[in-house]
Parts: C-alpha cells; structure tokens; sequence
C-alpha cells in the first residue's frame, strides 16, 4: 500500500504536441494554474479525486487547451470530448465519450465513479448528465477558434493525497478532423489512464489508436512495480517504439515520486507537492527535477 509517508503530490498536462513558441507562456499559464487549484485542495487536506476534477476543469475551461472548451473540430466540423477519471482506492472508474453538450466532461465522469458501468458515450452519458445536474452548454460553446491554431491536445492531472490516495484523470477534444463517433485512448482506462493505491497514477496523452492498441497506461502502471517513475517511463516508451506515435506521459508513483516525459517536442506540465511549489514547463528537458 501506499508509503508516502504524509507527502501529497500532483501533476498536470495539457498534451503532447508541437507547441508553437509565441504559445509556450499561455501553455506554462495555464497549466500552473490548474496545478496550483489542484494543490489547494491537496494542501488543504482534500482528496485525490476532487484536486484532479478541479485542476481538469481549470483545464477545461482554458480555450488553449483542447478538452471542454476549446475543443477541435472532428471530420463533420463537430466537437465529440471524451474523459476519464480513476480512483485508486477502489479502481472505480468513470468515463464518458462522443460528448457535445457537457460543459465539464470530466465532472460528469466523476458522477460515474458510483455507478455500475464504466464508460457512457453520446446521448446516453448527456442523458446521464441531466439526470445529475451536470452542467450543459451548446456544442457551439466548446468550439473556440484559435488565430494560431491548436498547440496541444489533451489535458489530464494525477494527484496523490495526504491518505495516501491517488487518482487520475483525462480530457479530450479528441484529434483535429478524426472520424465522426471516434474515441480514442483519452476515457478507456489501460490506455488514456490508470491509479492503482498499490502502485501509481498516469494519465497519458499521444496519438490514441497507438496508445490504445499498446495499452500504454497498463504497461506503464505494470512498470511501475518494480521502477523508480523516469524509468518507468522509458520502459512503456520502449514498448510503443513498436507502433510508434507520439505520447506524453505523467506520472506519481505510491511513495509521492513525481515522473514525467514525452517523445515528441513539447509536452506542457506543471506539478507541484507538498514541499515544493507550482511550477511549469513546456517540455522535460527544462524541468531540472529539483
Ligand atoms: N490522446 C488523444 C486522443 O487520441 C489526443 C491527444 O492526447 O493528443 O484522442
């Protein structure tokens, strides 16, 4: 079980993808933060689950950012977001996907962590949301356009509490033109997402058909028992060299050990815990670890 010895920790992404210089500040922005609302929580003595709901509607609610609004057009023009979050005391997970009227995809996912099924898609997981007094919005309210186009993809945010929980989560506007009904790894736990209290938490980002068909969380959560997060990371990087893609990874491992990394050139992030502030970066190489 855990043993982060009273230690809480989080970290946040807002995707894997080429990042635009004129653009880094507004990622570094916005992911600080998201980090610094999640950390309140956790400071506070909050619970993993609600410092990863509110960094990711923070997230959210960022147009530079492509999850709730400010999410990319599919084929037909339209927006679908997918999201995900986990709970690793008890593997509970909700998801909900091919989305167009939830203003928070990632808070109704959240109301799923109760409920029998894992996953709801379309009308069902909308019919899910008004049932629940989830917030609703017109798909046109999630489509913001951009003058310098899109910089990233989607955001996610693991968090380990003081109890020794963790939990992760995921949100996306999907990929720029994909298949109307598309879904990608973003909301299927394994792929997009995994927290395990024995173990660790990671929420990934990348091209979702790769991280799906290597079940990149799942490799990265197994490599997780027996290393340290960085190589950890590798490890589940070595295993998608064999279809390849690109991927950004974040990580906490049970002992409050924060991992991050990606294998294309920007991946904005920013984490903090309990006894180190927020800070935030546009790609591993700035990130000293100290
Ligand atoms: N993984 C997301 C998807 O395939 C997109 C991304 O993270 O860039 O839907």
């Amino acid at each position: 079980m855990p043993d982060a010895g009273g230690r809480w920790a989080l970290i946040v992404h807002g995707g894997a993808k080429a990042i635009a210089p004129a653009a880094w500040a507004r990622h570094r922005q916005g992911c600080l933060a998201a980090a610094e609302a999640g950390a309140a929580i956790l400071a506070a003595g909050g619970d993993a689950l609600s410092a990863v709901e509110v960094a990711v509607r923070a997230l959210e609610d960022d147009p530079t950012f492509n999850a709730g609004r400010g999410s990319v057009r599919n084929a037909a023009g339209e927006v679908e977001c997918d999201a995900a979050i986990m709970d690793g005391a008890s593997l509970a997970v909700g998801g909900v996907a091919a989305v167009r009227t939830l203003r928070h995809p990632i808070s109704v996912a959240r109301a799923m962590l109760p409920e029998r099924p894992v996953l709801l898609v379309g009308e069902g997981a909308e019919a899910f949301a008004r049932a629940h007094g989830q917030e609703l919005c017109a798909p046109a309210d999630l489509l913001v356009d951009q003058a310098d186009g899109k910089g990233c993809d989607t955001v996610g945010c693991v968090a380990l509490d003081l109890a020794g929980n963790l939990a992760a989560g995921t949100s996306t506007g999907g990929l720029t033109g994909c298949a109307v009904g598309r879904v990608g790894d973003s909301p299927l736990p394994g792929c997009g997402l995994y927290a395990d209290n024995a173990v660790g938490a990671v929420s990934l980002s990348g091209e979702g058909e790769s991280l799906i068909r290597t079940t990149l969380a799942a490799r990265l959560i197994q490599a997780l028992e027996e290393q340290a997060p960085d190589a950890a990371i590798e490890t589940a990087m070595a295993s998608l060299a064999r279809v390849g893609g690109e991927a950004g990874l974040i990580v906490i491992d049970r002992h409050g050990r924060i991992g991050w990394g990606h294998n294309n050139a920007q991946f904005a992030v920013a984490h903090a815990a309990s006894d180190r502030p927020a800070r935030a970066f546009v790609a591993r190489d700035e990130d000293d670890g100290e």
